[in-house]
């Protein structure tokens, strides 16, 4: 990563509390936003849309390499719209699969370092960033929280608000998250573990602007 790249690196697991925190910490900066979960999710809903298997790796991968993607305020899947069907319960019973295709995983991971490059660094937030994509990130914070938490914290953001369907989704999708081959969810050594069970997310976004005072604006 050039010198003059900065990346702040989100992780941690659904319902951790990510994506506020990533999104409030990149307006405070000034720096642009990147959902990489999203990016998996649109791979995702085009497969399904065309009728392709998620497990199909060969199919999928040429999917993620061909499909055109806007992750932005909205998600453009091919130039239409899918910011809301990327987080039906659907795409997020199938993304975990797509994720775990390492062919896929290479395509977005380039397109990831991409964004960077073209946005002059960034707040980018998943499951890889500090341990993969962007290893070199001046900040990588790895957010945890309870699992009951994370549940609801999901239950209230997602179409689908049924509390235990949506705790039995984010388990299993944890599992695979985690015990995949390819760049597993899990925290790089030198990530700031934050557990935010207890906290709002305003008193995450301090803690984490406390630690870009600390370690980046040096
Ligand atoms: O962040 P979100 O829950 O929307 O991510 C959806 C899925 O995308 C995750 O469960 C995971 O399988 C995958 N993902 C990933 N690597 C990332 C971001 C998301 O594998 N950097």
């Amino acid at each position: 990563m050039p010198e003059s790249l900065i990346v702040i690196a989100i992780d941690g697991p659904a319902g951790s509390g990510k994506s506020t925190v990533a999104r409030a910490v990149a307006d405070r900066l000034g720096l642009s936003y990147l959902d990489t979960g999203a990016m998996y999710r649109a791979v995702a809903f085009e497969a399904i849309r065309r009728g392709i298997e998620p497990d199909d790796r060969p199919t999928v991968a040429e999917l993620a390499r061909q499909v055109e993607l806007e992750v932005g305020e909205k998600v453009l899947v091919n130039g239409a719209d899918a910011t809301v069907e990327i987080r039906s319960p659907e795409v997020t019973r199938a993304v975990s699969s797509v994720a775990a295709n390492p062919d896929v995983r290479k395509e977005l991971v380039l397109r990831q370092r991409e964004w960077a490059e073209g946005h002059g660094g960034g707040v980018v937030e998943g499951r890889d960033i500090g341990t993969v994509v962007f290893p070199d990130a001046p900040l990588k914070v790895f957010l945890t929280a309870s699992e009951d938490e994370r549940a609801s914290r999901r239950s209230k953001e997602m179409l689908d608000r049924d509390y235990d369907r949506v705790a039995a989704d984010m388990a299993r999708r944890d599992r695979i998250d985690s015990t995949r081959s390819a760049s597993p969810l899990s925290a790089a050594p030198d990530a700031v573990e934050l557990d935010t069970t207890g906290l709002d997310a305003a008193q995450v976004v301090e803690r984490v602007m406390a630690l870009v005072v600390e370690r980046v604006a040096r």
